[in-house]
């Protein structure tokens, strides 16, 4: 039976450890870090995801502010918004909720996000760092995975590594994450043939798929540690992962729950990158 890694435990102990340096900083006198979260219409799983980092934000003590617009509002408009915060000295981080309504171009609007508030970690410029292995925000999401990995206490350096899913924001990234933990790395996808064969040969599986039970048990080598990035919501409404955790669980040495593991480090990750961009501005 394998571990569990409790990603609610270890993202807690990253929120209370930020809002012992938020307090310090209040102490001080100081301006304290400040995350700006713009929802566009109402789409119910961005509001909810939404409301869960302004909570998070609350619990560190740091500042936020939520900019609801409506969803027929223009992309010049919203852009016009992002141009307001990107100048607004007392905002450290902005964050685009994603998916945007279709008459709206994700692309544009994330560029027009000053990369030093880019706290999703999306725009070209930090995505072009992060693979140069210059300082950059790293996206949410797979800066969590690692966390989590890290938080087995396993090395992660001459690991074979497979990532299951190539996405921009999720199966990239931690593939390049790992790399420079000097994994060994194979990203699959949906034309890999025989996908069995190479998830059994990985000593660390992230799979960031999107389909629920992907990953089986007799896709797992003895004692590895699968991530399961997935959000995939069954018929009776009920929130499952990528990974079937009742057969991967006798065979993993360490399991990720879903939900409970890599969501909410996704958002202590957002929490963290607002507290460096404060960070940085104040240095600066
Ligand atoms: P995505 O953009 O849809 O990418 C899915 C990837 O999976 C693609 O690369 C696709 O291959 C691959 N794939 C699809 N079917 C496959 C199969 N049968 N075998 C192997 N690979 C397959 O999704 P994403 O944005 O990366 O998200 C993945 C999952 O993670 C979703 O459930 C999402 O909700 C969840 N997620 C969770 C968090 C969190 O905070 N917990 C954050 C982000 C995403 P192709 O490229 O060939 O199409």
């Amino acid at each position: 039976m394998s571990i569990l890694i409790d990603g609610k435990a270890v993202s807690l102990g990253i929120k209370e450890s930020l809002r012992e340096r938020i307090a310090a900083i209040k102490d001080a006198g100081k301006r304290i870090p400040c995350l700006a979260v713009i929802i566009v219409g109402d789409n119910p799983a961005s509001r909810s995801y939404v409301r869960g980092k302004i909570k998070a934000a609350e619990f560190t003590g740091m500042d936020s502010r939520l900019i609801e617009l409506q969803e027929e509002v223009s992309e010049e408009s919203l852009i016009q918004t992002i141009s307001g915060l990107n100048a607004d000295s007392g905002v450290d981080g902005i964050l685009v909720q994603l998916p945007l309504p279709r008459h709206i171009n994700e692309d544009r609007v994330l560029d027009a996000i000053l990369p030093a508030k880019d706290v999703d970690g999306f725009h070209p410029a930090n995505v072009a760092n992060l693979w140069l292995g210059r300082p950059c925000f790293v996206p949410c999401t797979p800066q969590g995975i690692i966390r989590l990995i890290e938080s087995t206490g396993e090395p992660i350096e001459g690991k074979r590594a497979v990532v299951v899913g190539r996405s921009n924001i999720v199966g990239k990234p931690v593939a390049k994450l790992l790399l420079d933990r000097n994994a060994t790395v194979t990203i699959a996808h949906s034309r890999t043939p025989r996908l069995a064969e190479l998830t059994r040969e990985a000593d660390i599986l992230v799979a960031a798929v999107g389909r629920a039970g992907v990953i089986k048990g007799d896709m797992v080598k003895p004692g590895a540690i699968v991530i399961d990035v997935g959000i995939n919501r069954t018929e009776d409404g009920h929130l499952t992962g990528d990974v079937d955790f009742a057969s991967t669980s006798e065979v993993a040495g360490w399991i990720t729950p879903v939900p409970g593991g890599v969501g909410p480090m996704t958002i202590a990750m957002l929490m963290e990158n607002t507290y460096s961009a404060w960070n940085s501005e104040a240095g600066r």
